[in-house]
Parts: C-alpha cells; sequence; structure tokens
C-alpha cells in the first residue's frame, strides 16, 4: 500500500489549491479526482475580481477573458459601468484546474484521474483511503496522515451517509457555452452582464460572461426555496434561452457545450470542518458566496487557511484542527451570514418594483463602489447611491414646485 502525507479528494479550486500548496512545501500528496479530464465537469463560470491573479498565482493562459465593464439589468431597468482597465477575469475553469494539478506534479506529488474516493476508515494516526479507478474497473487502498474532503458539493468523503448531513441551501445553475458571430461578441467582449427581476430572472439571477474565441457564458441560477411572491416559475432553461434570443439576438450562433451544477450552502455554516485527522475545505464547508454564487477565489482563501493547519499538524505543532474551523468562522461568517439574509430578501421576498428600484439606486456608484458590492460585500456603498438618488429626486421635486409657484404668480 503507498502511504502519503495527505490526500486531497476533488481537483476543484480548494482541492487544487490545498494540494498544490503542500507538495509546493515538499509533502508527498495525492490529489484524486473522480473525472477522467478537467473538461468532464468544467461547470463553473468562474468570473473574478482581477486581485486574484496575483493573490493566488495564478499564470494568465488560465484566463479565458478580462473583463472592464459592468451591467446590471432587471425588468424594467438597465445600469452600465465602464473602466478604461482590466478589473477582473473570466476563467477557463478547465485550464485554471489542470495548472492547479499540474502544479502538484511539478513539485514531486502525484495527481490521479478517473479514480473516486469511496470510503475511508482511521485506525491510530494514519487513515486508509479507498479508491475505485474508473478504467481499469479496480480498488485500490492508500495509506495516510491527513485526508481532505475536497469534493464540493458532494461532501462524500465527511458525510458518507445523507442522514448526518444538516440541512442546505439549494440551488441550481444551468450554462450555455455559444460561439457567436464577431460583431455581437464585440458587444459584450469586455462586460460582465447580470440580470435580476421577474422577467429575466425570477428567484435568482442570470449572466452573460465572456471567453475567448467569440464564445459567451450564458447562464441562469435559481435558488430552490418557495418565493414570497411567485407562486410558479418557469424551467430555468427558458431563462437563458430568452436571454440568447431576446437580449442577445446573435446574428448566428452555435452552442459548444450546456452544462449545470447544483449548489448546497449551510445558511449558518454549520458544516463539520474537521474530525480527526479528516479536514473540509472549499464548498464541503460552504465557502461559496450564496449572494453572488462566487466561490473560486473563497476556495483558494479556505484551502490557504487550511494548509497552514495542515502544515503545523504534520509537523506535529497541533494535534487537532480546531484552530482552523475557528479561524474559517473569524474570516468567512459574519460576510456570509449578512450575503445570506440579503440573498434572501432580493431573489426570494422582493417585489419586481423593488428590485427595478435597487438598480435604479445603483446609477450614482462609481465602477468601483460597485466592485466593493459585488466582489467584498461591503454594503454600506448601497446607501451612498441611495442617498443620491433620494437627493436628485427631492431636488427635481423642489425645481418643479419653484415652477409652479413662478407660474402661478405671474
Ligand atoms: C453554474 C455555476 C456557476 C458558477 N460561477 C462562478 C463564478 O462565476 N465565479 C466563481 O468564483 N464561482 C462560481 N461558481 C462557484 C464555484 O464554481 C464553486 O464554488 C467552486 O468550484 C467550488 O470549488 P471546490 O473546489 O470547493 O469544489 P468543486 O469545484 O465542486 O470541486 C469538487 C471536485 O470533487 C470531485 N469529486 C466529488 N466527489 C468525488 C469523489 N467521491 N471522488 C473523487 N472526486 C470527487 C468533483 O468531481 C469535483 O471535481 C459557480 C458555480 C456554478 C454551479
Amino acid at each position: 500500500m503507498q502511504n502519503f502525507d495527505v490526500v486531497v479528494v476533488g481537483t476543484g479550486p480548494a482541492g487544487g489549491q490545498c494540494a498544490r500548496i503542500l507538495a509546493k512545501k515538499g509533502w508527498k500528496v495525492l490529489l484524486v479526482e473522480q473525472h477522467e479530464t478537467f473538461l468532464a465537469n468544467n461547470f463553473s463560470s468562474a468570473a473574478s475580481p482581477i486581485e486574484i491573479l496575483s493573490d493566488y498565482d495564478i499564470p494568465s493562459h488560465c484566463v479565458g477573458s478580462y473583463w472592464n465593464n459592468l451591467a446590471i439589468l432587471s425588468t424594467n431597468v438597465s445600469r452600465h459601468w465602464e473602466s478604461s482597465e482590466s478589473l477582473g477575469v473570466v476563467f477557463d475553469f478547465a485550464k485554471l484546474r489542470e495548472y492547479l494539478a499540474a502544479q502538484v506534479k511539478d513539485n514531486g506529488s502525484e495527481v490521479w484521474m478517473g479514480c473516486r474516493y469511496f470510503k475511508h476508515y482511521q485506525q491510530g494516526d494514519r487513515t486508509t483511503v479507498f479508491l475505485q479507478l474508473k478504467k481499469q474497473n479496480e480498488t485500490i487502498s492508500v495509506s495516510t496522515k491527513i485526508l481532505v474532503d475536497a469534493t464540493g458539493f458532494a461532501r462524500a468523503v465527511m458525510y458518507p451517509s445523507k442522514k448526518e448531513r444538516p440541512s442546505f441551501l439549494k440551488g441550481t445553475g444551468i450554462e450555455y457555452l455559444l460561439r457567436v458571430d464577431g460583431e455581437t461578441y464585440q458587444k459584450y467582449s469586455q462586460t460582465l452582464v447580470f440580470f435580476l427581476g421577474y422577467y429575466w430572472s425570477p428567484q435568482g439571477y442570470s449572466w452573460i460572461f465572456p471567453m475567448d474565441d467569440n464564445q459567451l457564458k450564458v447562464g441562469s441560477a435559481i435558488y430552490n426555496e418557495p418565493h414570497k411572491i411567485l407562486k410558479k416559475i418557469a424551467p430555468l432553461k427558458d431563462y437563458t434561452k430568452q436571454i440568447i434570443e431576446i437580449y442577445i439576438q446573435p446574428k448566428n450562433y452555435e452552442v459548444l457545450d450546456i452544462h449545470g451544477s447544483i449548489i448546497e450552502y449551510s445558511k449558518e455554516l454549520d458544516d463539520r470542518y474537521y474530525q480527526n485527522n479528516l479536514i473540509a475545505i472549499g464548498d464541503t464547508v460552504s465557502t461559496v458566496n450564496s449572494l453572488g454564487g462566487e466561490g473560486i477565489r473563497h476556495g483558494f482563501r479556505g484551502a490557504e487557511i487550511a494548509c497552514q493547519s495542515i502544515n503545523a499538524y504534520l509537523k506535529n505543532e497541533i494535534d487537532s484542527f480546531a484552530s482552523y474551523q475557528k479561524q474559517m468562522k473569524e474570516v468567512f461568517e459574519r460576510d456570509w451570514k449578512q450575503c445570506d439574509r440579503i440573498r434572501k430578501k432580493v431573489y426570494l421576498e422582493y417585489s419586481d418594483r423593488k428590485i427595478d428600484l435597487g438598480v435604479a439606486y445603483l446609477k450614482y456608484l462609481s465602477i468601483n463602489d460597485l466592485i466593493d458590492i459585488l466582489f467584498y460585500y461591503k454594503f454600506d456603498k448601497f446607501s451612498k447611491g441611495l442617498l443620491k438618488y433620494i437627493y436628485l429626486k427631492l431636488e427635481l421635486f423642489l425645481k418643479k414646485i419653484s415652477q409652479i409657484v413662478t407660474h402661478k404668480k405671474k
């Protein structure tokens, strides 16, 4: 039986980043993934703010496109912001994960694709992990000091039995990858477009993100909870198709791929973070943000925090991952709970008019303020837009009154 310091299950952003950091530190790591290739589950829209490249040392060849502009549309309102510099990226999700895995190998560790985790048992300070090699149709076992669950929403290692799982908020996303004609592509090539409201995207949000080579990612996501006002909505893919056919109206297009996935998110962040020498990272501990669905950057951040503890554990400096859980809560809990409260209101409670008004207020914000709200959850910036909106409305109202009064005097 082969021995490892760490076995990481799942080559998503969190698992890849965790395995990469530990391999770089010289630990003997095995990274395993159930799919044969990174294209097999290329599900993520993968937009991030630009800092992700420098913060996590990601090279430009993983980038599908850069974006400078933002647009937000609701049923009756549309707002658009431009910048002369790149504010973010849309990753090629397959290339990003492939790169992380390649780094694991470059640093002397191993990556096994087409290899499915199915059970483990802990014995003393070591764990035996059972893996199914799909192609060979055979089962093998390996031994490790630490086992990392990075299986995303599946939580396959931490919760082998569904009965033990806490209740989760469920969301579903579907995305069409299109190749469009050059003229259509130019309109969207540097812009992230988001759709809200009952017409475009009831009970969630939709988007158009650019990729290279005349490609656009067009998708929609909903939260599978009852809406306070809406009783019935159309199938999710109908909203994506509506955006393609009614909003984008490409002259020509080809559907290259249709993919989707779900998120399962613990609203109270009461996932299990560790159990003896088993530790969970990424979406397994709900690092995806429920308001915007951004999870790559946060999965990286969580993986880095986990690696500090894993490193200390392997060096016998600590004997429990309690400090990891504590640190994760300190970093995520406050913002994540606030985002989730807002998510519930915007996607599941507000009237369409209220959503229109919210988007209208955004007019008075700069693109940097908007980035701070969308990606850094600084919601106090929103009231800046609201105050400006009220002030301008009041000014207009007073102007009208004064015109009426002057007219009457004449
Ligand atoms: C439609 C959609 C759009 C999104 N758009 C964005 C976006 O624009 N920006 C952003 O930042 N985030 C986005 N996200 C969220 C983001 O993709 C996730 O938060 C992120 O991928 C989570 O990373 P992870 O490593 O925790 O898990 P995952 O990426 O889910 O990786 C888990 C891996 O574990 C593997 N696995 C599962 N079970 C087993 C097993 N038993 N054995 C072996 N392997 C196993 C899976 O195959 C998978 O490769 C989106 C999500 C969806 C669904």
